[in-house]
């Protein structure tokens, strides 16, 4: 990475994955102009006026002033308190068709490494396999339909791909509308 940016677990490049980009705004939390603000989601009951600095995201100070996250929790299975928190009020979350989620392996929320299409993905046949496996558990029993699905994956639809955060093992979700 060529910047200074605060280092985030779960999202370790946002500049990447787009979820932040060069920009002179301020901060709607801390009103400083940082150089980068955050473009993606935050769920929030409270009006916000503005975006936030990725550094108001890693230290906890945007979610806590406008009570809301960065991303839904529902995903969050098997993991501690600890990383459920950090994941959803202190990582910045990602553009996508869907509400964003987080993936988990090996009991620990997985790092977001950005949008994949079937290239991408075919360089990490780990996360083809287990997205094919999970298409098929949610009802794409057609074989040669999901095959067709999976090549054109990155033209309209797209994958969210990850990287395990503990075993380096590479998954993914499709991202459809
Ligand atoms: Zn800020
Ligand atoms: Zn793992």
């Amino acid at each position: 990475m060529s910047t200074d940016l605060p280092h985030f677990r779960y999202h370790p490049d946002p500049v990447a994955s787009g979820s932040v980009r060069e920009s002179a705004e301020a901060c709607a939390c801390c009103d400083r102009r940082m150089g980068w603000i955050y473009t993606a989601t935050f769920y929030t009951a409270q009006e916000v006026s503005g975006r936030f600095c990725p550094w108001c995201i890693a230290d906890g100070s945007a979610a806590e002033q406008f009570e809301g996250e960065f991303t839904d929790a529902y995903a969050l299975d098997g993991v501690s308190e600890e990383t459920v928190e950090q994941v959803t009020h202190r990582t910045p979350g990602f553009h996508a068709w869907q509400d964003p989620y987080w993936l988990v392996h090996c009991n620990d929320a997985a790092a977001f490494l950005g949008e994949a299409g079937y290239a991408e993905l075919a360089a990490h046949p780990e996360a083809l396999d287990q997205l094919r496996l999970d298409l098929r558990m949610s009802g794409w029993h057609d074989t040669s339909q999901l095959e067709k699905f999976l090549t054109r994956l990155g033209q309209g639809a797209s994958a969210m791909l990850f990287r395990c955060t503990v075993c380096g093992t590479h998954l993914a979700y499709a991202d459809a509308t």
